[in-house]
């Protein structure tokens, strides 16, 4: 071995130590053009008894046609963590496919061996009460900062998790001036995999599937589910649905890392987030200069190394708090984000940047959109490349190398940074109405109080609960409320999560959602306090809020209801009563046992025979059940759960995975179909009702899904590719379920079945000719509506479906789905619930042309032969986020034979 001495241009990176010659040369070979390396990366160090990743796993990062399983991964940090006392790697908990998940800590071994210490320093300067600035001064001088990488979060993206695995082993051994500064003065942790389920079912397809694509015209697409249930909307888990994201908030909240950096693939050749507009206007001030400082330090490092396509600015912006990494803003930290070019896999292949010149499409934007140069892309991509996954290797790590190489420099910048954040976040809560938010006691439903508290608490906000009367301008609340003050350093997220969404300008696009309103979405009074008052009111801190449930003993009852609330605790209890007979009153009446008790429309009502089935079931939070001296003389029907199923296409299963979670969480059983069940027939016999989630693209898509690529793309487990055939299988998921399909969706509601569709979805049985008149149709494109809070006005109150719905405009969150048109004939019967629309509809966030919907249907039900279709335009089971919505779905399941519009 040749002791190689670095002579460059660049003095932070000379480094005379042995190198790995092998790796060298590999690297350079499957650069495909010089540029698309730096002297960051085009060398490693080979030290005794480290191992590299090529000494573990036998192949360098980067090789041609080569990812790593999650196992691995795993396997390679802990030879790695074994071998170097600069390497220690946590287990922080488990995914939902029950994986384990880890953090890998690299860093000098006086950090690795003081980390304990850093950590509660980080700690005080998260949470600063009590820290005179002199303290703070001086704990910020003896941190350091961490700052956490985090890959693989999008299955398809594969190249970081492969990438951090050599960048650890780099931090680990080389001896630059930069890395060992790195080394010296920052912590960097990692998530080697972000979604560990997803990557091994997405390595399985690579495999399987795509390991011989030569070109993007071959590309076969990638497996149907990635992680259990959501997806790419794993991105967008903002009350942290997900056993695998709350693992990861859980690690956050304890370590503190003031950077959470996220890295993604998609745009060429590397997008590095800079913060752009529409800004959330609550973050602090101090993160719209981090953010853009650390970007362009990233822009002007790489062209520096002659790399092209390096780019900041534009693309994605900073109004959604959804995402995951953005957990670090939310927290007074930074969330950074970069989009590396990307082939869906290891395979070399010939990319165009712009597609070639279609005659038949409208001509694209002078510059070529992407390719263009701009301000802030001052060496574009080039139109067409070949690109390898070296190439991307080698960017992403020269620009995460780039950000340490910053941070190491001005360690305490940032920890300062995010000492004043924390400050400003508490301080802000004093000066700055609103002061405080009011969850008031007393709420008929307490299960979505509960459901707010635990995505409040579950964050680190602090809530209390008012131990007295708390006397506020907007009103009187009882004690027994909870309050939520601003002055704490997760104030300002409280504020984001819970104030009303007021966008700052209607021609600025948004790349996700405009509203989240948690009062809105959940259907819980949340009462916004700019009285500075709430900062004095005597609380006491709680860490679980239980609302009671109560099952009286009543005796001489004979009957024994339970009351409908709106909980969506009643399908569970339906579910888990499972041989009881149970009936649903359906007018609300007052009890006759003397306590004149209101026993609302919709509450279930059980003989007294099976009060110990009951008592047993009703170990369930927030639900009440009372006595009834006789049988209610108001009209009941049976409550049964049906023989139900949920359709999804192979080619879109995100919505659709998110009501699975919706009724697993629930348990409420279902069948999960696809086209190949429908395409057997005889639906009718074996359901009594059919959910078509939203799925996308329209009824075309729904009907027709992924395009035949001339041989059968199978979904199904082998002994080589065990994660696949989960949640489903078939033998070729292309086709879609074809015109058979619609044929057997209009038998299955003709003899008598239900079909309920949501949002988009609700365009096929009007597309298709199954609810033959009501017509489907997609606003102007002047109408921008992304995702919103808007009023929904409730027509047939008395419809099961508005069981546990008191009011009669309730908030609906905007789905997207198709502008239904039902004729004046069919209106009164048919049309259950509509949107007011025009501006003063919207409660929460951007719907631009909010006339458009004025008088729109939002949910219809058009009888069909013996059978029904039940058409929701909005999508009331949508991200685990507008629990307010989910009864009525639960409601249209459970009284399913009891809808008839009247
Ligand atoms: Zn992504």
């Amino acid at each position: 071995m040749r002791l190689l001495l670095f002579f460059l241009a660049y003095a932070s990176i000379a480094v005379s130590q042995p190198m790995d010659e092998d790796f060298a040369r590999l690297v350079k070979e499957w650069t495909t053009r010089p540029e698309f390396t730096s002297p960051l990366v085009d060398h490693l160090p080979k030290v005794d008894g480290v191992p590299s990743p090529k000494d573990v796993l036998g192949y360098h990062i980067g090789t041609p046609k080569k990812l790593t399983y999650y196992a691995d991964i795993l396997r390679y940090y802990r030879t790695l963590a074994g071998k170097s006392p600069r390497v220690r790697i946590m287990t922080i908990g488990k995914t939902d496919e029950g994986r384990e998940c880890v953090v890998v800590v690299v860093a000098s071994e006086e950090s690795i061996q003081n980390l304990e210490t850093y950590r509660a320093n980080l700690g005080q300067l998260a949470d600063p009460r009590g820290l005179s600035e002199s303290g703070a001064r001086e704990i910020i001088a003896h941190s350091k900062p961490i700052y956490h990488l985090m890959g693989g979060l999008h299955s398809s993206e594969t190249g970081p998790s492969e990438m951090l695995m050599e960048l650890a082993y780099r931090l680990a051994t080389e001896e630059s001036p930069l890395i060992k500064g790195i080394r010296d003065h920052v912590i960097v942790t990692i998530t080697p995999v972000s979604d560990p389920d997803g990557r091994d079912r997405y390595v399985d397809w690579y495999y399987r599937y795509k390991i011989d694509e030569t070109s993007e015209q071959d590309n076969v697409g990638g497996p149907p589910l990635w992680g259990k249930y959501i997806f790419h909307d794993n991105n967008r888990d903002i009350n942290y649905s997900q056993l695998t994201m709350q693992t990861l908030l859980k690690w956050y909240l304890h370590w503190h890392p003031p950077i959470m950096h996220d890295l993604h693939e998609s745009q060429p050749f590397m997008y590095t987030f800079s913060g752009q507009p529409p800004q959330n206007p609550t973050l602090d001030p101090i993160l719209y200069g981090e953010l853009p400082w650390m970007s362009s330090f990233e822009l002007e490092q790489m062209t520096k190394y002659g790399m092209p396509g390096v780019w900041t600015h534009a693309f994605v912006d900073m109004w959604s708090p959804g995402y995951l990494g953005f957990m670090s803003s939310n927290h007074n930290g930074m969330l950074r984000m970069y989009e590396i070019f990307g082939n869906s896999g290891a395979n070399t292949m010939h990319r165009r940047v712009v597609p070639p010149p279609n005659p038949a499409a409208p001509p694209t934007p002078a510059g070529g959109g992407l390719v263009s140069r701009e301000w802030y892309r001052p060496l574009p991509p080039y139109r067409e490349v070949d690109w390898s996954m070296r190439n991307n290797t080698n960017y992403s790590e020269t620009g995460v190398l780039s950000a340490l190489e910053l941070v190491a420099a001005f360690p305490q910048i940032v920890l300062e940074n995010f000492y004043k954040k924390s400050r400003n976040s508490i301080e802000s809560g004093k000066k700055d109405p609103p002061f405080g938010y009011v969850i008031p006691g007393g709420q008929a439903d307490g299960t979505r109080v509960q459901f707010v508290f635990n995505v409040l608490h579950v964050q680190g906000i602090e809530i209390g609960l008012a131990t007295s009367e708390v006397k506020l301008k907007e009103g009187t609340f009882p004690a027994g409320s909870l309050v939520i003050k601003r002055d704490q350093p997760y104030g300002r997220l409280a504020k984001i999560l819970l104030v009303k969404q007021d966008y700052p300008d209607p021609n600025l696009r948004t790349y996700d959602d405009t509203a989240w309103t948690m009062g809105l979405m959940t259907h819980t009074k949340i009462v916004e306090s700019a009285d500075p008052a709430i900062l004095n009111a005597a609380v006491q801190l709680i860490d679980s809020f239980t609302p009671g449930n109560t099952s009286e003993s009543y005796s001489p009852a004979a009957y024994y209801a339970v009351l409908d609330n709106g909980s969506n605790n009643m399908i569970t209890l339906r579910s888990r009563l499972k041989n009881v007979p149970v009936f649903a009153v359906e007018q609300s009446f007052h009890s006759s046992d003397g306590t004149d008790r209101e026993i609302p429309a919709g509450s279930f009502v059980v003989g007294k025979e099976y009060f110990d089935q009951l008592a047993a079931a009703m170990n369930l939070t927030g639900l009440h059940a009372v006595g009834l001296p006789n049988r209610p003389t108001v009209p009941t029907h049976e409550v049964k759960l049906p023989r139900l199923a949920i359709y999804s296409t192979w080619g879109n299963t995100q919505d659709v995975g998110w009501v699975r979670h919706a009724f697993d969480h629930f348990e409420v059983p279902f069948d999960l179909i696809y086209k190949e069940r429908v395409k057997r027939g005889n639906l009718r016999g074996a359901y009594d009702v059919i959910i078509i989630p939203n799925q996308g693209r329209g009824a075309k898509g729904l009907v027709y899904d992924i395009e035949p690529k001339g041989k059968p793309l199978a979904y199904t487990q082998t002994d080589q590719f065990k994660n696949l055939g989960m949640y489903g299988s078939s033998e070729d998921i292309t086709g879609g379920m074809g015109l058979e399909g619609v044929v057997e969706f209009q038998k299955f509601v003709d003899a008598g079945g239900l079909l309920i569709t949501l949002g988009e979805a609700s365009a096929f049985p009007a597309e298709y000719g199954i609810t033959r008149r009501v017509e489907s149709a997609r606003p102007t494109p002047q109408f921008y509506a992304p995702g919103p809070i808007v009023q929904a006005e409730i027509l047939h109150s008395t419809n099961p479906i508005f069981y546990g719905y008191s009011e009669k405009i309730i908030p609906v969150r905007w789905a997207n789905g198709p502008l239904l048109t039902v004729p004046e004939r069919d209106r009164e019967q048919q049309v259950l619930l509509r949107f007011p629309g025009g501006d003063q509809s919207v409660l929460s966030g951007l719907m631009k042309g909010a006339n458009e919907i004025r008088g729109r249907p939002g949910i219809v039900e058009v009888p069909v032969g013996k059978g029904s279709v039940l058409m929701f335009a909005t999508n009331p089971c949508y991200r685990w986020q507008n629990y307010g919505e989910f009864g009525m779905l639960f409601n249209a399941v459970m009284h399913y034979d009891d809808l008839k519009p009247r």
